[in-house]
Parts: C-alpha cells; structure tokens; sequence
C-alpha cells in the first residue's frame, strides 16, 4: 500500500498523509549543503510524497525548485515519457510569510513564485507561529492580499501557520482562510491558548468547518524522536487533519517515514480515529515504494525499516555568551518562550525542556550568538 491522500478539506487539493517539511534541511536548523538538499527533495517526491511544506523564512525555496527538477528528469526517464509531470500530478506546494501588510505579502508571494519557478503556489499561509489572536487585526493587510493573490489565481488556497489554539478556534469560522497548519503533538508541548484538548477540540472544528488540516510539530521538534512510533500514532489519530508534515533531512529518513506511513494508521492505546477525506490509497507521484525498496507490512504497522541516524533531532541550540549582547530580539522570535535574557547575567539562556528546535531565533538575532550544537 502507498501513501494515503487525503482532500485538503474544502480546496479540492489532494495530498499525501505524509507532507515533507523542508525546514530542517536549511540554514534555520541542520543548514545542509545545497546539493545535499536538492537530493532529499528529490528522494520524497521519487518515493511517492506529493507535499511539500515550505516558507519564505526557512531559504529553502531554490532547493524545492531544484529537487522537484530532479525529480521530474528521473520519473521522465524512468517513465519513458517527457510528460510524465504533468501539471496535474506536479507536488502541492506551501509558502508562507510572517510579513504583516499587503506591500509586503505581494512581495512575499512574488518571491516564492520566482524562487521555485511556479505559474502559481497551491497554499499560502500567513507564518503566525506565536502571535495570539490578534493576528487578524496586525495581519489584516498580508491577509487581504492573499484573498487578492487567490482571486488572481497566483495562489489556490489561503490559511494560517500557528501554534495558539485560540487562533485554530477562530480560523475555523473565517471565510478568508482555506487551510489551517497547526502544532500537535502527543505531549502537547509546544501549545499554547490553551491545553491539548483544545487544539484537538479546535482542529475538529476546522475541520467540520471544511477548511484544509495539516499539522507540525508532531514529534515536538525532534524531543519525541525516540518515541517515534506512538508519536506518530497519536497524530495520525487526530481527528479531521488530512495530512502531517515531517522535516526529513535525508534519503534514509524519507524512506523511513514513507515505510511507516504507507502502513495502516495503528488504531490501539490512545489513537483517536482516522483523518477526514481520505479519498484514495494510490501511490504517489514518481511511483509507490520508490528507491528505498521498502519492505511488507509488519505487525501492528511497525516498520520494517530500520530508523535512520536521526543525528538532527539530537541537536541542541544554544547561546554563546561571548556574542550575546542581550538585546532580547530572541525573546520575541521564539514561539515557545524557550529563550529568555537572564538578569543575573545579561544574556540569553535557552530552555531545553521548552526549545521546539526551530531556529526561529537563530534569525532573529543580530549577533548571529545562537548556533546548533
Ligand atoms: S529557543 Fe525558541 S526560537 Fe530558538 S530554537 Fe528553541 S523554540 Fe525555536
Ligand atoms: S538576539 Fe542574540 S544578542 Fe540579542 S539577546 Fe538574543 S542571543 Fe543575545
């Protein structure tokens, strides 16, 4: 069995269970060389993903507009036919930005066209990780564009990236948003506006209002990796998403997490049910299976592969004090109040038991004093 696809709610996109999440494999976290990149893009697409979630603040467009290049050129020659990527069947695409006016969002779209070479892009979300819900006021304008950029036919479907169960809630009931990307995970870390239960209770409701679901963060930013299986239990129980992203780094995790998504949704313990929509079982574009000669079912839908060397996901942030000048521009950057300037000692101190890994800070700040160790 390949990867399930699912509709993204009321849009009409169909997509894989599996979304690839191209954070990770850029300057923000692992900061992969651009080959290296390109080369895992390839090797999700080639193994049947037909998702890819990106944005403006990862730098990772050039390398999406690469790797679906390769993917193209290899599923031609394998299929024998320069049209084998048809337009129908080209990988569904995400961008996103966290600008707040329309001047800026117009730009932010612009950018994510020219960067990956696209006629237009499936879904654009307003990048909205931490802010509560005031973010339909002081993103207003960015949201207007989006509805123009949709009518223009340069973008399909709008939504929202967030991490506040308050803002799922309200999205829910708005007509200008068609996709909702928020944070879930099993131990519920990460969450905010509120408790697990209510980011399950919101994303349902999202869901019955027809908005498209995907979520992030299931594995907590790599703090779930060693429990992976019942991590990715619990999210593909989640009731009414239609797909999850992963961020992979590497052909071997791509074809890990295709093997364990391409097997029946586990449904013992605290599994909730399956997602809405699920339209087909086909394989995806470029073929089911694909180069990691994935084994049959196992029991239970354990893979039967063994787990890659997850080596980024036992990646810590941290501050180097000598750089930190204390200025607190990390403090706002980061969604989960993991960093934080210390008093005592005038800089910035990272939490690990709150750090997401996502980088977001690293950006943020001037001094370039926070790095992946
Ligand atoms: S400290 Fe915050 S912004 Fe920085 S990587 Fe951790 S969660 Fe992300
Ligand atoms: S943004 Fe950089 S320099 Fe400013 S407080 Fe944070 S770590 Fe220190």
């Amino acid at each position: 069995m390949g990867l399930t696809r699912n509709i993204l709610g009321s849009t009409g996109i169909k997509v894989t269970e599996l979304c690839f999440g191209a954070l990770p494999m850029g300057p923000l976290q692992k900061n992969m060389p651009f080959d290296a990149q390109v080369e895992v893009v390839a090797a999700a697409l080639a193994a049947g993903i037909n998702f890819i979630d990106t944005a403006q603040m990862y730098r990772t467009y050039p390398a999406v507009r690469e790797g679906i290049h390769v993917a193209k050129a290899h599923g031609a020659k394998a299929h024998g036919a320069a049209t084998f990527w048809s337009t129908s069947t080209r990988p569904v695409i995400t961008g996103k930005s966290a600008v707040a006016d329309y001047d800026g969002m117009a730009a932010a779209v612009d950018d994510a066209l020219g960067q990956m070479d696209l006629d237009y892009v499936d879904v654009f979300l307003l990048h909205a990780p931490r802010i509560g819900p005031e973010v339909f006021e002081v993103r207003a304008g960015a949201l207007r564009c989006l509805a123009d950029r949709k009518k223009q036919g340069l973008i399909k479907a709008t939504g929202l990236s967030t991490h506040d169960t308050r803002v799922v809630r309200l999205a829910a009931g708005r007509d200008d948003l068609d996709v909702v990307f928020p944070l879930v995970n099993k131990a519920g870390m990460g969450v905010l506006g509120g408790k697990l239960a209510d980011m399950l209770a919101a994303i349902e409701e999202c869901a019955a209002a027809g908005k498209g679901v995907y979520l992030m963060k299931v594995l907590a930013g790599g703090n779930l990796v060693d429990d992976y299986a019942a991590a990715v239990d619990f999210a593909r129980g989640v009731k009414g998403h239609h797909s999850i992203a992963i961020g992979m780094v590497s052909p071997a995790e791509v074809a890990f997490n295709v093997d364990y998504f391409s097997r029946p949704v586990r449904t013992a313990g605290a599994a909730l049910g399956t997602g809405a929509g699920i339209v087909t079982g086909d394989g995806g574009v470029g073929g089911e299976g694909g180069e990691g000669g994935l084994g049959s079912g196992g029991a239970g839908g354990t893979s039967s592969l063994a787990a890659p060397n997850m080596r980024i996901w036992n990646k810590r942030f941290q501050v180097f004090a000598d750089l930190c000048k204390g200025c607190g521009a990390c403090e706002g950057a980061c969604p989960n109040g993991a960093i934080t300037v210390r008093e005592s000692t005038g800089r910035a101190l990272i939490d690990d038991a709150r750090c997401l890994t996502c980088g977001y800070c690293t950006s943020a700040c001037p001094e370039f004093a926070i790095r992946v160790v």
